[in-house]
């Protein structure tokens, strides 16, 4: 982030003499409060100063960019997560298109009786069944989806970061939430709890960028 002149000034004023009222700040440059409160407003949305009531503003010590890492390490999964689209594997390619219109998602979760996770069908995977000649009538998702144990997934408690990272390392759109169950002969199934896609990313990006989290 590129500061102004002024920023770099008051950021100065404040390393030495914080905690320092706004007042006592505007004095030092010989502006007013008024003119101030942009820059103000900047040094302590990124974090680099913080305000404190009836005390003033301090240093924070931290790097520009540093606060968003931070947050974006912090904030989970389950808290920007989306409701998942799920159909079972006998689904027709007819019904699952149908269904991705209806819903209005790229990715839909190919799952078994309990929610529990089978594979993964996309845009795409549709496209292709549809333009290849077979009766889309009769052939099931299940045939044609990208399935288990190749599936890319997260779980509630992953870090936003960590999930956008794995979108773009792996070249999908979209993952599922899963919570780990345990099942037989020390086996474990993937029950879909939610939906991770770049969607997702996006409206927290905006959010971010409005001041939010
Ligand atoms: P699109 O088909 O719109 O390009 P993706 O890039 O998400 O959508 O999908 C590309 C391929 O990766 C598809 O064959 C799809 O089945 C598969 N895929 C999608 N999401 C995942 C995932 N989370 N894990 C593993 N494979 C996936």
């Amino acid at each position: 982030m590129e500061l102004s002149k002024r920023q770099e000034t008051i950021l100065e004023i404040v390393k030495k003499e914080g905690p320092i009222t706004g007042e006592q700040i505007a004095e030092r440059l010989s502006l007013t409060r008024a003119t101030l409160r942009p820059d103000m407003a900047i040094l302590t949305m990124s974090g680099m100063l913080e305000a404190r009531p009836r005390v003033g503003y301090f240093y924070s010590g931290k790097k520009p960019g540093q606060e968003l890492a931070e947050k974006l390490h912090r904030i989970t999964i389950n808290e920007v997560k989306s409701v998942p689209v799920v159909v079972p594997e006998q689904c027709t390619v007819y019904d699952a298109v149908v269904t991705m219109f209806i819903e209005d998602v790229g990715t839909m979760f190919v799952v078994r009786e309990g929610g529990l996770l089978e594979g993964v069908i996309s845009r795409k995977d549709l496209l292709k069944n549809t333009l290849g000649g077979q009766d889309i009538h009769k052939l099931p998702v299940g045939v044609i989806m990208t399935r288990m144990p190749n599936i890319i997934y997260v779980e509630p408690d992953t870090s936003v970061w960590e999930a956008a990272r794995r979108l773009i390392a792996h070249e999908v759109d979209a993952l599922p939430v899963v919570r780990l169950v345990k099942a037989k002969e020390g086996q474990t199934d993937l029950e879909v709890v939610g939906r991770f896609s770049k969607t997702n990313v996006t409206r927290l990006f905006v959010e971010l960028g409005e001041g939010g989290y």
